[in-house]
């Protein structure tokens, strides 16, 4: 008899597990995917670790989530600089002082400041009712034709005028000539890939991997005390509300013959026409040197029940039937339920270990 079940070997029930065994807890970890790491899973491949499940740069501002991760891998310098390709023009992001450049020749902060304002003003829209309204009320014409628009379009899989408001609540616009993404006190990559934190993180675990919990839930629950689940909350009450909206992604991953394809690690592609969002070129998270390369296109596609959900979508709506099955899940003493797809958030990676570190602390420690 094992103390815990825990259904995925994400980061989310991974940390759990390393948490309950290191408390002298009996714990198997099941997973349906025939790999540990859950959508964190990097392969290697020819000397390049591979983000299987698109680009994952670790970042935090939390000591305590950074000292902690950093038990398990050793992480690089890299810095977050995505860059935009708009029809061949490359610009960089978030938007700076180097795009404002690019797109206007204007040098000083208050220039740029200048001519967002002059846009801004131009089309501003009290009560803004789509997400182009909204859009250019926060940056303006230029900014939302060439950066925004297409690549959130394809992203939704709607028009932008057909989307609403609250998507874009604010856009993040900097002054400076500072191309670092993330504001946070630490960020990196894990040396080797984040596939070896997971092999730390489970060592001397029982795991059955490429193993569905619904497929024999009632005798996985016969064989543990207590189960963690951390895959959908909907799957877990057989979709009595209905189905949980996502949106979901496909991944084309291709070996290339050069050894430098794209000079960046991550190239947005924010025109409509382009059918993918993004190129990942994975050899630079981590600076590698090789003679070929692997890159990452990835295409934001429809979700159907059955398919891997990425993004969940929070309109109200869906937030109204998420409520629901979060009251049944309330009322549960043999189950926990954490991670992104159980509570139906778009979390990274940094607020997932806060939460099962809270988690682990209200099981173990109150
Ligand atoms: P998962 O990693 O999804 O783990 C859940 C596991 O449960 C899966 O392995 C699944 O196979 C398994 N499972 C589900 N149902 C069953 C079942 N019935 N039986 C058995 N097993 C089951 N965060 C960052 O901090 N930085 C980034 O740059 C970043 N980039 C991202 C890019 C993309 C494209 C996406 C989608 C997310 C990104 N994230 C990023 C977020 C990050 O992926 C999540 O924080 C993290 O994966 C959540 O871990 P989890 O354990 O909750 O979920």
């Amino acid at each position: 008899m094992y103390d815990y079940l825990i259904v995925g070997a994400g980061l989310y029930g991974s940390i759990f597990a390393y948490e309950a065994k290191k408390r002298g807890k009996k714990v198997l970890v099941i997973d349906k995917r025939n790999h540990i790491g859950g959508n964190l899973y990097t392969k290697e491949y020819e000397g390049i670790n591979v983000h299987y499940y698109g680009a994952h740069i670790f970042h935090t501002s939390n000591k305590k989530v950074w000292d902690y991760i950093n038990k398990f891998a050793t992480f690089n310098n890299y810095v977050n600089s995505p860059i935009a390709n708009y029809k061949g023009e490359i610009y960089n992001l978030p938007f700076n002082m180097n795009t404002f450049n690019k797109l206007w020749g204007v040098i000083t902060p208050s220039e740029a400041k200048e001519k967002i304002e002059e846009q801004r003003k131009k089309y501003y829209k009290e009560n803004p009712i789509n997400l182009e309204e909204q859009a250019i009320n926060l940056v303006g014409t230029d900014i939302y034709e060439k950066l925004i628009k297409g690549y959130t379009e394809k992203q939704w899989g709607r028009d932008s005028k057909e989307l609403p408001p609250f998507i874009i609540k604010r856009l993040p616009v900097r002054f400076t000539y500072n191309n670092n993404y993330f504001n946070d006190l630490y960020q990196g990559i894990p040396n080797g890939g984040y596939t070896k934190i997971f092999e730390k993180l489970l060592d001397g675990i029982d795991i059955r991997l490429s193993t569905d919990y619904f497929v024999n839930k009632e005798f996985f629950d016969s064989i543990a005390t207590k189960v963690l689940y951390t895959g959908p909350l909907d799957q877990f009450y057989d979709y009595q509300y209905g189905v949980l909206d996502y949106r979901s992604l496909r991944f084309e991953h291709e070996k290339i013959n050069t050894e430098n394809y794209q000079g960046n690690a991550v190239v947005n592609y924010t025109d409509k026409e382009t059918p993918y969002t993004r190129i990942i070129e994975h050899k630079h998270f981590e600076f590698t040197e090789s003679k070929t390369t692997i890159i990452t296109k990835e295409y934001s596609v429809d979700f159907e029940k059955g398919m891997e959900p990425y993004y969940p979508i929070n309109d109200q709506q869906n937030q109204e039937k998420y409520q629901k099955y979060f009251e049944l899940a309330k009322e549960e003493s043999k189950y926990l339920f954490g991670g992104r797809l159980a509570e139906y958030k778009y979390y990274d990676m940094h607020i997932i270990i806060e939460k099962v570190l809270e988690r682990i602390e209200q099981e173990f420690e109150r």
